[in-house]
């Protein structure tokens, strides 16, 4: 089994981690961050109605956001595993996937929490320079995370789910903690 749910600040790196371990393990990488950047792209109706948001670094409204997880999960190639990056993100997501994920019997999970701090993960996205990687929006992006997504970290505590993996270190160093981690 492997399926793992990735949370931490934008900028630990968890596109990264994800991608490595997903491509290692042969599962899908579901990243909601890339699909929504798909869809604005090809500018479909979802598209349209999440780009304010994304610039202005805001959450897209979740129930947009579960619609299109719902329908990832419920794809084939998810059986044997996935890893989702960028969701959940806000405690209403959280509940909602656990629910599809009992309906799935898919509710085995490891949560990892890719935790970096604030001097840090702006450093990175300045650097990374994509569209919504402006100082401004990169703060409110840290504000939203603070407030609607770090409460995450306690929910999934709770019920025993959460593995912590420092991502202040080299991207390699982050992959071998990582993969030490989940073998524990
Ligand atoms: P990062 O973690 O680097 O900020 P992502 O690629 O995960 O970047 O997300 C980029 C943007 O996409 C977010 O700022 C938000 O607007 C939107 N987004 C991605 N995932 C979600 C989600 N689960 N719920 C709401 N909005 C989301």
């Amino acid at each position: 089994m492997t399926r793992f749910i990735f949370l931490g600040p934008p900028g630990a790196g968890k596109g990264t981690q994800a991608k490595i371990l997903a491509d290692d393990s042969h599962i899908p990488h579901i990243s909601t961050g890339d699909i929504l950047r798909a869809a604005l792209k090809e500018k479909t109706p979802l598209g349209v109605k999440a780009q304010g948001y994304m610039d202005r670094g805001e959450l897209v409204p979740d129930d947009l956001v579960q619609d299109m997880v719902k329908e990832r999960l419920n794809q084939d190639e998810t059986k044997s595993g996935w890893i989702l990056d960028g969701f959940p993100r806000t405690v209403k997501q959280a509940t909602f996937l656990s629910s599809l994920l009992q309906e799935l019997n898919q509710s085995q999970v490891k949560v990892i929490n890719l935790d970096a701090p604030d001097n840090v993960v702006v450093s990175r996205l300045l650097e990374r320079g994509r569209k919504d990687d402006a100082e401004d929006v990169i703060r409110r992006r840290l504000e939203v995370y603070r407030s609607d997504t770090a409460p995450l970290i306690d929910y999934y505590q709770q019920q025993k789910l959460l593995v912590v993996v420092n991502g202040d270190q080299s991207p390699e160093g982050v992959t071998t903690a990582l993969k030490a981690a989940i073998s524990s």
